[in-house]
């Protein structure tokens, strides 16, 4: 007894909660347990996924059955309907009837019907999970909540059996009760996907650009601009032809941001006297744009390059750069 609770009091150090719960299921057991049950008690105690089959309840299984008049449900209640008319041994002939209907769907289809579950644990390795959800700040990039309060899953933002890749860019961090409820709503028409990538148009300069390219990744592409604005100014660019940055996909943006990322290392390394930089988007001819490829500035800036530059951007408006607060 002593040597057990001074090991559980002292000596186990956790990093997660399966020691004690493996510890508690043998001395529930009589001490001896297989591994599935061990498997089985922890599982319990993963909300994330409970909470996952509470959603199957209530949108799946559960809608069925109440269409079918067979339960009936009040707020997170489910009643068999019928229940009180049925005899102890027609209860028991009916629990016998649903572990055959069980059995038999599991010898028919094997464990592909877990499938779903599983693909996404697997196929991604723990270094790429790592890099998408320390991109995400460890939280949910729908529901902004936090890895601490929810488990977080990487998620492949275009489904991979719908032509999705397996690249950091096609990957986001989802909550358990977002990626569940992005597999039951999304009916986004993927098809044709990787065509649409390789749109391109014949007559618009970007889409044949080739010369002073200076960084490249699957979706994106940055180049020197040829009038610019400051040393270095650099475009970056959907390597698809689309007209302005609301037309883009979020594996693109996810390519184009990590792109501009490598480019301010690069440029800020090579070129010591760039102290700041404006980034921005031209969208529509009344907002500036003069070639209608999506692309982004990255223009570098030096202290002193011009003699005011507070307000940075809003200087698009001549005089709106320099604003005084209003004081109430
Ligand atoms: P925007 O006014 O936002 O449409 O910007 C278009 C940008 O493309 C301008 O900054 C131009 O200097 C730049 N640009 C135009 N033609 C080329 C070209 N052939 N190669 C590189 N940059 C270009
Ligand atoms: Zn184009």
């Amino acid at each position: 007894m002593n040597k057990l609770k001074d090991f559980i009091e002292k000596k186990m150090s956790m990093s997660h909660i399966y020691q004690p719960v493996m510890i508690k299921v043998l001395l529930e057991n009589g001490g001896t347990a297989d591994k599935k049950t061990i498997a089985q008690n922890i599982l319990s105690y993963d909300f994330s996924q409970v909470e996952y089959y509470e959603g199957i309840t209530n949108n799946m299984v559960g809608r069925v059955l109440r269409k079918n008049e067979v339960v009936s449900r009040y707020k997170n209640i489910y009643d068999l309907k019928l229940f009180k008319d049925l005899s102890s041994s027609e209860i028991q002939e009916l629990i016998d009837l649903c572990d055959q209907k069980i059995e038999e769907y599991i010898n028919q289809r094997g464990t592909k019907i877990w499938e779903h579950r599983r693909r996404n644990r697997k196929a991604i390795p723990g270094s790429t999970r790592y890099k998408v959800l320390k991109r995400a700040d460890g939280r949910c990039e729908l529901c902004g909540i936090s890895k601490e309060e929810k488990a977080l899953e990487v998620d492949h933002i275009i489904p991979k059996n719908n032509g999705g890749e397996d690249s950091i860019d096609n990957y986001q961090a989802l909550c358990f009760s977002c990626n569940a409820n992005k597999r039951d709503t999304d009916d986004t028409d993927f098809r044709n996907l990787n065509v649409k990538y390789q749109t391109r148009l014949s007559d618009c300069i970007f889409c044949n650009i080739s010369r002073n390219i200076i960084a490249e990744n699957e979706l994106s592409i940055a180049f020197y601009d040829k009038f610019p604005v400051t040393s270095k100014h650099v475009l970056v660019i959907p390597k698809r032809h689309c007209n302005d940055y609301f037309e883009l996909s979020q594996p693109e943006i996810n390519a184009m941001n990590r792109l501009t990322h490598e480019l301010k290392t690069k440029l800020s390394k090579e070129d010591t006297s760039i102290t700041g930089y404006n980034i921005g988007f031209n969208t529509g001819s009344d907002a500036g744009q003069t070639v209608f490829h999506c692309h982004m500035h990255l223009i570098p800036r030096r202290k002193g390059d011009v003699e005011n530059p507070i307000g940075g951007v809003r200087n698009l408006i001549p005089g709106k750069g320099d604003y005084k607060p209003k004081l109430h």
